[in-house]
C-alpha cells in the first residue's frame, strides 16, 4: 500500500458513525499519524462545535496539532492551530453580509417556486455560515445520522414526482443555479436527498485553500495525498454527492476512496471500498504501521 503524506477526509459517516458517537477510536488513529508528521484534513459540511465535543483539539498535543486542519461548513471555515494549540484561520474567503442576505433570498425564492408551482413545501435553515439548508424532505427526520442512507434517494424522487415535479435532483440543482443568477449570484448547490444546500462555496474551496496554504509550501504533491468520503455517489444524472467536491482541478491527481454503503454509480476517479467507518479506521491504522516501519 502507498504511504500518504496527507489524508483529507469527511467526518460524519466516514471518520465517525454519527455526531453523537464516541470519537476515541478515531482520535487514537489520528494521533499516531499526526505524531509521524502526516497531515490530516477533516473536510466536513458541519461546524467545529459538531466535531467531537466541540473542542476536539484538547485530545491532541500542540506538536500533533501542527499537522491537523479542519475545512468546515462548506468552504466557509479553514482552520489550523498555532504553536500554542489555539484554533486559527488559514484562509477566510471574506464573504460579505450582503452576499449572505442574497443567499437567503435565493433560498426563499426556491421555496416560493416549489410551493407556488408544485404545492411542494420546504423548510429552510438560515443560521449556517455562508449557506442555507433547504429541507426538501420535511416529513422524514434524520435524527443523529446526518448522512445519506437507505432508500432516501428513491423516496425524494418519488415525493417530487407525486407533486408533478419530474426534473429530479438535477432539476433542483439547476433551479438553485438559475435562481442565483436572478439575484446576481454564482450559486454552488449540493443535494443529498434530504437537504438542498445553497451557497457560494463548497468542499472544493476547503480543499483548494489547504493545498495552497499547507501542501504547496511544504512541497507535498497531490500524488502523496488521498481523499476519503462516504458520499461520492451519483444521486441523479450528473449530480454527485458532497464528497465529490473534494475532487478539484488542483486535487485531481490524488487518490479518492468511497466507504459509503448506499449502492449506486460513483465517479470513475473514485475507488469504491464500502464498509463505512471501519474501512477508513483500518486504513488509518495501516498507514500508521507503514510510517512506524520508516
Ligand atoms: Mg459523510
Amino acid at each position: 500500500m502507498k504511504k500518504y503524506k496527507a489524508i483529507f477526509f469527511d467526518w460524519d459517516g466516514t471518520a465517525v458513525v454519527n455526531r453523537k458517537a464516541p470519537v476515541e477510536k478515531t482520535v487514537d488513529a489520528m494521533r499516531k499519524l499526526l505524531s509521524s508528521g502526516v497531515y490530516l484534513f477533516v473536510i466536513s459540511g458541519t461546524t467545529y462545535s459538531n466535531i467531537g465535543d466541540g473542542n476536539i483539539e484538547k485530545r491532541f498535543t500542540n506538536e500533533q496539532l501542527k499537522f491537523l486542519f479542519f475545512g468546515l461548513a462548506r468552504g466557509s471555515h479553514n482552520f489550523g492551530f498555532d504553536n500554542n494549540g489555539r484554533l486559527v484561520t488559514i484562509e477566510d474567503y471574506g464573504i460579505e453580509r450582503d452576499t449572505v442576505l442574497k443567499i437567503h433570498d435565493v433560498a426563499y425564492d426556491i421555496h416560493r417556486t416549489l410551493f407556488l408551482d408544485y404545492g411542494y413545501n420546504t423548510d429552510i435553515v438560515f443560521d449556517r455560515p455562508n449557506y442555507v439548508k433547504i429541507d426538501i424532505m420535511t416529513a422524514s427526520s434524520r435524527m443523529t445520522n446526518m448522512y445519506l442512507s437507505g432508500n432516501e434517494i428513491d423516496d425524494i424522487k418519488k415525493n417530487l414526482k407525486k407533486h408533478g415535479y419530474n426534473e429530479g435532483l438535477a432539476g433542483l440543482i439547476k433551479l438553485a443555479k438559475e435562481t442565483g443568477q436572478k439575484h446576481g449570484l454564482n450559486i454552488k448547490a449540493t443535494c443529498d436527498a434530504k437537504y438542498l444546500e445553497v451557497g457560494v462555496l463548497d468542499k472544493s474551496d476547503n480543499v483548494d485553500a489547504f493545498i495552497r496554504h499547507v501542501l504547496v509550501p511544504n512541497g507535498i504533491s497531490m500524488k502523496e495525498c488521498c481523499f476519503w468520503g462516504d458520499e461520492y455517489l451519483e444521486l441523479d444524472s450528473g449530480i454527485t454527492g458532497s464528497d465529490s467536491f473534494m475532487y478539484t482541478e488542483m486535487s485531481k491527481d490524488g487518490d479518492f476512496f468511497d466507504v459509503g454503503t448506499v449502492p449506486g454509480i460513483r465517479p470513475e476517479y473514485v475507488e469504491y471500498l464500502g464498509g463505512s467507518v471501519d474501512t477508513f479506521l483500518h486504513f488509518l491504522d495501516d498507514q500508521s504501521k507503514l510510517w512506524c516501519e520508516k
